[in-house]
Protein backbone atom coordinates (compact mmCIF):
# COMPACT_ATOMS: atom_id res chain seq x y z
CA UNK A 1 0.00 0.00 0.00
CA UNK A 2 3.26 2.12 -0.04
CA UNK A 3 2.37 3.60 -3.41
CA UNK A 4 -1.28 5.47 -1.54
CA UNK A 5 1.47 7.10 1.03
CA UNK A 6 2.86 10.24 -0.04
CA UNK A 7 6.41 10.92 1.42
CA UNK A 8 6.98 14.39 3.66
CA UNK A 9 7.52 17.06 1.01
CA UNK A 10 7.42 20.14 3.97
CA UNK A 11 8.93 20.12 7.17
CA UNK A 12 6.51 20.63 9.87
CA UNK A 13 9.17 22.66 11.72
CA UNK A 14 10.81 25.70 10.99
CA UNK A 15 13.94 24.64 12.82
CA UNK A 16 14.09 21.40 10.41
CA UNK A 17 17.05 22.29 8.37
CA UNK A 18 17.04 19.50 6.18
CA UNK A 19 14.12 16.52 4.74
CA UNK A 20 15.51 12.67 4.42
CA UNK A 21 12.10 11.04 3.44
CA UNK A 22 11.33 7.71 4.48
CA UNK A 23 9.29 5.25 3.17
CA UNK A 24 8.71 3.28 6.64
CA UNK A 25 5.53 5.30 6.73
CA UNK A 26 1.44 4.38 7.19
CA UNK A 27 -1.56 6.40 8.60
CA UNK A 28 -1.53 6.61 12.66
CA UNK A 29 -4.15 3.86 13.60
CA UNK A 30 -8.11 4.41 15.24
CA UNK A 31 -7.84 8.25 14.39
CA UNK A 32 -4.97 8.38 17.25
CA UNK A 33 -3.20 12.08 16.75
CA UNK A 34 0.21 12.62 19.22
CA UNK A 35 -0.04 12.75 22.70
CA UNK A 36 3.43 10.94 23.72
CA UNK A 37 6.99 12.57 22.64
CA UNK A 38 9.48 9.64 22.67
CA UNK A 39 13.08 10.38 22.47
CA UNK A 40 15.67 7.90 21.47
CA UNK A 41 19.78 7.87 20.23
CA UNK A 42 20.37 6.12 16.96
CA UNK A 43 22.86 3.88 18.74
CA UNK A 44 24.48 4.07 15.52
CA UNK A 45 27.90 5.03 14.75
CA UNK A 46 27.32 8.13 12.78
CA UNK A 47 23.99 10.16 11.09
CA UNK A 48 24.41 9.13 7.38
CA UNK A 49 24.20 5.45 8.87
CA UNK A 50 21.25 6.39 10.88
CA UNK A 51 19.66 8.28 7.86
CA UNK A 52 20.37 5.26 5.44
CA UNK A 53 18.68 2.89 8.18
CA UNK A 54 16.00 4.65 8.70
CA UNK A 55 14.47 4.99 5.30
CA UNK A 56 15.50 1.51 3.82
CA UNK A 57 12.26 -0.70 3.22
CA UNK A 58 14.59 -3.38 4.16
CA UNK A 59 15.11 -2.44 7.96
CA UNK A 60 11.51 -1.16 8.56
CA UNK A 61 12.00 0.87 11.03
CA UNK A 62 11.48 4.82 10.82
CA UNK A 63 11.32 8.24 13.03
CA UNK A 64 10.44 11.77 12.53
CA UNK A 65 13.26 13.55 13.36
CA UNK A 66 17.06 12.73 13.60
CA UNK A 67 19.04 15.48 15.21
CA UNK A 68 22.88 15.51 14.32
CA UNK A 69 25.82 15.63 16.99
CA UNK A 70 26.06 19.50 15.65
CA UNK A 71 22.29 20.09 16.32
CA UNK A 72 21.25 19.54 12.78
CA UNK A 73 17.68 18.76 12.59
CA UNK A 74 16.39 16.51 10.22
CA UNK A 75 12.47 15.42 9.13
CA UNK A 76 12.13 11.77 7.87
CA UNK A 77 8.06 11.28 8.44
CA UNK A 78 5.46 13.90 8.34
CA UNK A 79 4.29 14.07 12.22
CA UNK A 80 0.39 13.65 10.76
CA UNK A 81 2.26 9.94 9.62
CA UNK A 82 2.50 6.88 11.71
CA UNK A 83 6.40 6.29 12.03
CA UNK A 84 8.08 2.59 13.23
CA UNK A 85 10.69 4.00 16.22
CA UNK A 86 8.58 2.06 19.49
CA UNK A 87 8.60 -1.42 18.64
CA UNK A 88 6.23 -3.49 21.10
CA UNK A 89 6.26 -0.86 23.81
CA UNK A 90 3.41 0.16 26.34
CA UNK A 91 2.56 3.65 28.68
CA UNK A 92 -0.84 3.39 30.52
CA UNK A 93 -2.80 1.36 28.66
CA UNK A 94 -1.70 1.97 25.32
CA UNK A 95 0.30 -0.56 23.46
CA UNK A 96 0.12 1.61 20.26
CA UNK A 97 2.84 3.87 20.93
CA UNK A 98 3.52 4.54 16.51
CA UNK A 99 0.15 5.80 16.47
CA UNK A 100 0.16 7.92 19.61
CA UNK A 101 3.61 9.27 19.56
CA UNK A 102 6.28 11.77 17.67
CA UNK A 103 9.58 9.96 18.01
CA UNK A 104 12.82 11.99 17.58
CA UNK A 105 16.16 9.98 17.14
CA UNK A 106 19.28 11.41 18.43
CA UNK A 107 21.89 11.16 16.90
CA UNK A 108 24.86 8.91 19.26
CA UNK A 109 26.65 5.62 18.95
CA UNK A 110 24.93 4.45 22.32
CA UNK A 111 25.88 1.91 25.17
CA UNK A 112 27.68 -0.61 22.47
CA UNK A 113 29.24 2.62 20.72
CA UNK A 114 31.47 3.71 23.75
CA UNK A 115 28.02 6.16 24.87
CA UNK A 116 30.16 9.63 24.34
CA UNK A 117 27.96 12.55 25.98
CA UNK A 118 25.56 14.11 24.17
CA UNK A 119 27.21 17.42 22.67
CA UNK A 120 25.87 20.97 23.85
CA UNK A 121 24.76 22.21 20.48
CA UNK A 122 23.28 18.94 20.30
CA UNK A 123 21.16 19.35 23.53
CA UNK A 124 19.91 22.54 22.42
CA UNK A 125 18.60 21.42 19.01
CA UNK A 126 16.42 18.43 21.17
CA UNK A 127 15.48 21.39 23.47
CA UNK A 128 14.14 23.78 21.06
CA UNK A 129 12.49 20.81 18.60
CA UNK A 130 10.75 19.33 22.30
CA UNK A 131 9.31 22.53 22.92
CA UNK A 132 7.87 23.43 19.40
CA UNK A 133 6.44 20.14 19.21
CA UNK A 134 4.95 20.10 22.50
CA UNK A 135 3.73 23.73 21.89
CA UNK A 136 2.00 22.48 18.86
CA UNK A 137 0.36 19.04 19.97
CA UNK A 138 0.08 19.72 23.49
CA UNK A 139 1.92 16.92 24.50
CA UNK A 140 1.76 16.87 28.17
CA UNK A 141 5.21 17.37 30.21
CA UNK A 142 4.24 13.84 32.04
CA UNK A 143 4.10 12.04 28.62
CA UNK A 144 7.56 13.37 27.45
CA UNK A 145 9.35 9.92 27.29
CA UNK A 146 12.62 7.59 26.93
CA UNK A 147 12.08 4.37 24.46
CA UNK A 148 13.10 3.04 27.87
CA UNK A 149 10.09 4.07 29.03
CA UNK A 150 8.18 2.33 26.68
CA UNK A 151 10.04 -1.00 26.37
CA UNK A 152 11.70 -1.34 29.41
CA UNK A 153 14.57 -4.34 29.02
CA UNK A 154 14.03 -4.18 25.32
CA UNK A 155 15.14 -0.76 25.02
CA UNK A 156 17.85 1.87 27.26
CA UNK A 157 18.27 4.49 24.84
CA UNK A 158 18.68 7.55 25.02
CA UNK A 159 20.16 6.23 28.37
CA UNK A 160 21.51 7.73 32.16
CA UNK A 161 23.83 10.58 30.47
CA UNK A 162 20.38 11.89 29.06
CA UNK A 163 19.89 15.93 30.73
CA UNK A 164 16.68 15.60 31.67
CA UNK A 165 16.85 17.60 33.98
CA UNK A 166 18.24 20.17 31.35
CA UNK A 167 15.03 19.76 29.46
CA UNK A 168 13.19 20.23 32.22
CA UNK A 169 14.57 23.43 33.30
CA UNK A 170 13.75 24.28 29.84
CA UNK A 171 10.15 23.45 30.25
CA UNK A 172 9.84 20.09 28.71
CA UNK A 173 9.33 16.83 30.59
CA UNK A 174 8.81 15.82 34.06
CA UNK A 175 11.21 15.90 36.60
CA UNK A 176 11.89 16.14 40.02
CA UNK A 177 15.18 15.96 41.67
CA UNK A 178 16.12 12.58 42.48
CA UNK A 179 17.02 11.51 45.91
CA UNK A 180 20.60 11.34 46.65
CA UNK A 181 21.66 7.42 46.69
CA UNK A 182 23.85 6.12 49.54
CA UNK A 183 26.11 3.48 48.77
CA UNK A 184 25.05 1.54 51.92
CA UNK A 185 20.77 1.73 51.17
CA UNK A 186 20.10 -1.85 50.05
CA UNK A 187 16.04 -0.88 50.43
CA UNK A 188 13.91 -3.51 49.47
CA UNK A 189 15.89 -5.36 47.49
CA UNK A 190 16.68 -8.35 49.77
CA UNK A 191 13.08 -8.92 49.99
CA UNK A 192 10.84 -10.91 47.49
CA UNK A 193 7.78 -9.36 48.56
CA UNK A 194 5.72 -7.21 50.86
CA UNK A 195 3.71 -4.29 51.15
CA UNK A 196 6.96 -1.99 49.85
CA UNK A 197 7.26 -3.85 46.79
CA UNK A 198 3.51 -3.81 45.99
CA UNK A 199 3.45 0.18 46.86
CA UNK A 200 6.25 0.88 44.38
CA UNK A 201 4.10 -1.03 41.85
CA UNK A 202 1.33 0.43 42.50
CA UNK A 203 3.41 3.78 41.72
CA UNK A 204 5.40 2.92 38.46
CA UNK A 205 1.66 1.59 37.15
CA UNK A 206 0.10 4.70 37.48
CA UNK A 207 2.77 7.02 36.32
CA UNK A 208 2.47 4.45 33.11
CA UNK A 209 4.99 1.75 33.16
CA UNK A 210 3.89 -1.54 32.01
CA UNK A 211 3.95 -3.87 35.33
CA UNK A 212 1.41 -5.54 37.03
CA UNK A 213 0.89 -4.92 40.90
CA UNK A 214 1.98 -8.11 42.89
CA UNK A 215 3.54 -7.50 45.87
CA UNK A 216 6.55 -9.67 44.42
CA UNK A 217 9.86 -8.37 43.51
CA UNK A 218 9.72 -10.06 40.04
CA UNK A 219 12.97 -10.16 36.83
CA UNK A 220 9.95 -7.81 35.44
CA UNK A 221 9.94 -5.38 38.36
CA UNK A 222 13.65 -5.32 38.67
CA UNK A 223 13.82 -4.76 34.82
CA UNK A 224 10.98 -1.97 34.91
CA UNK A 225 12.75 -0.34 38.06
CA UNK A 226 16.13 -0.19 35.96
CA UNK A 227 14.40 1.90 33.51
CA UNK A 228 12.58 4.11 35.89
CA UNK A 229 16.53 5.16 37.12
CA UNK A 230 17.83 5.09 33.80
CA UNK A 231 15.14 7.96 33.41
CA UNK A 232 14.82 9.35 37.25
CA UNK A 233 17.29 8.21 39.59
CA UNK A 234 21.03 7.71 37.02
CA UNK A 235 23.32 7.75 39.20
CA UNK A 236 22.34 3.89 40.01
CA UNK A 237 21.02 1.86 37.72
CA UNK A 238 20.92 -1.41 39.22
CA UNK A 239 16.79 -2.52 39.56
CA UNK A 240 16.91 -2.67 42.51
CA UNK A 241 13.99 -1.10 45.24
CA UNK A 242 16.25 1.02 47.42
CA UNK A 243 15.77 3.91 49.44
CA UNK A 244 16.47 6.61 46.98
CA UNK A 245 14.28 5.02 43.83
CA UNK A 246 11.40 4.57 45.98
CA UNK A 247 11.34 8.56 47.32
CA UNK A 248 11.82 9.35 43.83
CA UNK A 249 9.32 7.68 42.43
CA UNK A 250 6.51 8.92 44.95
CA UNK A 251 7.42 11.99 44.94
CA UNK A 252 7.21 11.94 40.91
CA UNK A 253 3.93 10.45 41.24
CA UNK A 254 2.66 13.15 43.52
CA UNK A 255 3.65 15.77 41.40
CA UNK A 256 1.65 14.50 38.67
CA UNK A 257 -0.76 17.01 37.38
CA UNK A 258 -3.46 15.86 38.07
CA UNK A 259 -2.39 14.35 41.55
CA UNK A 260 -1.42 18.20 42.53
CA UNK A 261 -5.27 18.65 41.48
CA UNK A 262 -7.34 16.19 43.53
ZN1 LIG B 1 15.01 3.84 20.59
Amino acid sequence: MSDVLTLIEQPDSKLVADLHPSPNIEPRLRGLTPSILILHYTGLECVERSLDVLSRPDCKVSCHYVIDEDGRIIQMVAEEMRAWHAGVSSWHAETDINSSSIGIEIQNPGHNGGYPDFPPEQMRAVTALCQDIIARHGIAAERVLAHSDVAPGRKIDPGEKFDWPGLARAGVGHWVEPMAVDPGDRGFSGRKQGPEILAAQELLARYGYGIEPTGIYSERMKTVLSAFQLHFRPARVDGRLDLSTFATLRRLVETLPEAATS
